[in-house]
């Protein structure tokens, strides 16, 4: 099946999807957005209200902020995918629970396989520990990691440089290395092993996004 079938196949599920509670507090799903070829995949965590609303992912305050960090780099939206790790808002914005992330990664994982982007930035901690299990933000992010056969660019999550206004700076020189980051990163496409040759940061608790 072709990548742009695969992506539609995906949101029509989720769509109505049933597999966890958080169909409950969906209006409309968010499977994500962008070019099926897209070179970079941006992962936050999940919709919020206005998501919700519109079925399209960040497209609030924080996706403001995101769409000026990509204009920093000479990108607009529509050129890179952007994505969640759950496809459903969670009620009242709340983290979501294992059991939902694990319920919902399917989709991802297909969205991912069917992309096959050249770099994978996560935005948030949850997108984060989906690759990089014990990582810290703030020791790995702006780095590249690689994870099974991908390059992971853990970020902090725009809405975490909007609370915390000293996070900015950060954040936006982070942006500022992804286009050195993709020229570097071996062209999507080869074989995913299964095997697992991270580089592992140290098991630390994760503090903020
Ligand atoms: N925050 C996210 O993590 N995802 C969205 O789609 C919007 C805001
Ligand atoms: Fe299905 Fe994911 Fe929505 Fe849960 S969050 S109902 S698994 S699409």
């Amino acid at each position: 099946m072709k990548a742009e079938e695969i992506l539609k196949q995906v949101a029509d599920e989720a769509a109505v999807c049933t597999k966890c509670a958080l169909q409950h507090s969906r209006k409309k799903a968010v499977p994500g957005e962008g070019p099926a070829n897209a070179e970079i995949m941006f992962i936050g965590e999940g919709p919020g209200f206005y998501e919700n609303e519109q079925g399209r992912p960040f497209v609030g305050q924080a996706g403001k902020f995101l769409e000026e960090l990509l204009a920093g780099i000479g990108l607009k939206r529509e050129q890179v995918f952007i994505g969640n790790v759950v496809k459903c808002r969670p009620p009242s914005n709340r983290d979501p629970l294992p059991d939902e992330l694990a319920a919902c990664s399917d989709y991802l994982e297909r969205q991912i396989q069917a992309i096959n982007p050249r770099v994978i930035v996560t935005l948030g901690r949850f997108s984060m520990a989906r690759f990089l299990p014990n990582a810290k933000i703030s020791d790995v992010h702006g780095q590249s990691y690689q994870v099974k056969g991908r390059t992971i660019v853990p970020m902090f999550h725009p809405a975490a440089a909007l609370h915390q206004p000293s996070l900015r700076p950060m954040v936006e020189k982070d942006f500022k290395r992804l286009p050195e980051l993709i020229a570097h990163a071996s062209p999507a496409a080869e074989p995913r092993e299964e095997k697992d040759n991270a580089v592992k940061p140290e098991p630390k608790q994760l503090s903020l996004f």
